[in-house]
């Protein structure tokens, strides 16, 4: 029997979309940019470049606070976290240590420790016998938000992080993208027997697609439970299916951190911080509700139309244009973006009330109960049958997908 309970706990990176970077004014995009074409000497480390903070970026990390229930720390500094590595020109990062920008919030049932701002490093790329390093990404704002180690299963780690992706989204901070590594994720996780948190955890790193987090998550529950509980750093191998060690304990880190000495600590006022607040706008979970009561429409309906602010905008622009559920319906099943689109649909639409399809279809199912039994009895076409006898009655008004989604429900 299954007596282990998952103990995660995980840290999301978040780069942010700013214009320039974190310390100087090199671009932030280097998507696709030509290596080492976006830098300076700030972002290079080069000797007595000095750090200029980007203020833009620090506010949008207390927007992100702030949006996840955080307090702002009344005074919050910037530190250098030492350690070598090919892709750190500096030999340090800075980032923040002691006294981040937010503290406490919440998301759902999750607690969040932290959010505080550093800097991204360079990136590797490693060729046969070469390892090249790129600083285009070097000095870009770089979110980190962290959670106590709260959740007890990988369904609460997915619901977490799509959230997370929603309000980063909505609050238009970062395209918080998995696959261009705009958004990465580390989870920490340790088995418990008895509910309490374990003296030991196994970080894992690599882990850069949703998939991978539950795949990587699933094989640690497996191994761990197999192996026994040691505290490692894992990577997860896309090739072998598996994590795989990086560092055993003993090699931890010291990163040695103290104050950066060229960056004077932040002090916010309560002013400033309801003007940041003021910012943030409707978020997804509030719109959903509004979208409820407003317009009447169903959960299902509301949470499919504020999946992005863009969607949901869209959709409050064009709702005067018809019943609000009937518009709701054209853009969830439709696929439809644009008003031109929509009008172009509106006015093809069949005239058609729900009844009346109701209507006609219950009739052709009484009328053919040969073709329902077939249909029961596995023949596809029976269904193709009907459908097509809907259409004729209707004259053309009504939609095949429609109909037939009336005749499964009606028959099953
Ligand atoms: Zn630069």
């Amino acid at each position: 029997m299954d007596t282990f309970k998952p103990i995660i706990g995980l840290e999301v990176h978040v780069e942010l979309a700013t214009a320039s970077k974190m310390f100087c004014g090199c671009p932030a995009d280097h998507f696709g940019k030509e290596p080492n074409t976006q830098t300076c000497p700030v972002c290079l480390g080069l000797p007595g470049a000095l750090p200029v903070p980007n203020k833009k970026a620090v506010e949008w990390t207390i927007m992100l606070g702030l949006a996840l229930g955080c307090t702002v720390n009344e005074e919050s500094k910037f530190d250098r976290k030492h350690y070598f590595y090919p892709d750190l020109p500096k030999g340090y990062q800075i980032s923040q240590y002691d006294q981040p920008l937010c503290i406490d919030g919440k998301l759902g049932d999750i607690r969040i420790q932290r959010v505080h701002l550093e800097e991204d490093t360079g990136k590797l790329q490693h060729a046969v016998g070469v390892s090249l390093v790129d600083f285009n990404r070097s000095g870009v704002p770089l979110v980190e938000v962290v959670t106590e180690p709260d959740f007890r299963s990988i369904e609460e780690v997915d619901v977490y992080v799509k959230k997370l992706q929603q309000i980063i989204r909505y609050l238009g901070i970062s395209g918080a993208d998995m696959e261009k590594g705009t958004m990465r994720i580390e989870p920490s996780i340790s088995l418990s027997t008895d509910g309490k948190i374990p003296n030991y955890r196994v970080e894992l790193k690599n882990v850069n697609s949703f998939r991978f987090v539950r795949k990587a998550l699933e094989y640690e529950i497996a191994r761990q439970q197999r192996e026994g509980h040691i505290q490692q750093t894992r990577g997860w191998s896309e090739d072998k299916n598996a994590t795989v060690v990086q560092r055993e304990k003993e090699e931890a880190h010291d990163y040695r951190y103290f104050p950066e000495p060229d960056i004077p600590p932040m002090r916010w006022s309560g002013r400033q911080i309801s003007d940041i607040r003021s910012q943030i706008g409707e978020l997804p979970d509030e719109k959903k509700e509004r979208f409820m009561k407003k317009y009447g429409l169903s959960d299902y309906d509301a949470t499919q139309l504020t999946e992005t602010r863009q969607r949901a905008e869209f959709f409050e622009e064009v709702a005067k244009e018809g019943t609000p559920k009937a518009i709701a319906n054209i853009l969830i099943n439709k696929k439809v973006t644009t008003k031109e689109e929509l009008m172009k649909f509106l006015q093809n639409a069949p005239s058609i009330s729900a009844d009346e399809l109701q209507e006609t279809v219950e009739r052709i199912l009484k009328e053919n109960p040969k073709a329902i039994e077939d249909y029961r009895n596995g023949k596809e076409q029976a269904l193709m049958f009907l459908v097509g006898q809907a259409l004729r009655q209707l004259k053309g008004k009504g939609d095949a997908q429609g109909i037939s989604a009336i005749i499964r429900r009606l028959i099953v």
